[in-house]
């Protein structure tokens, strides 16, 4: 049965999986260096979580950034810079928990 009021109150952004998948790709997640004059997020999960992910796009490169907010800080790294629909499939892959 579904808990209705649990169901209305829950939040209806977009949340990557809670917890990753067994046997998730480890993704290489490195210190977010400024490479582009201009980056477009594309697509980013909801801010209610301390973690956020966002699909970002710079030129014709495109790359998942990782933002963790912990302490009052918020430490950010991102994936290696690829192509177009390499980082889309990354991105969907972190949104169901079969990478991290
Ligand atoms: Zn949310």
């Amino acid at each position: 049965m579904t808990d209705w009021l649990e169901f209305i109150r829950s939040c209806p952004g977009l949340h990557a999986a809670a917890v990753p998948q067994e046997g998730y790709e480890r993704v290489n997640w490195r210190k977010s260096v400024p490479r582009a004059p201009r980056v477009r997020v594309r697509r980013h999960t909801c801010d209610c979580k301390a973690i956020v992910y966002e699909l970002c796009q710079a030129g014709g490169l495109s790359f998942v950034r990782r933002l963790s907010r912990s302490g009052g800080k918020t430490l950010i790294t991102e994936s290696e810079w690829v192509r177009v629909p390499e980082a889309e499939r990354l991105w969907l892959k972190v949104l169901m928990g079969t990478a991290r």
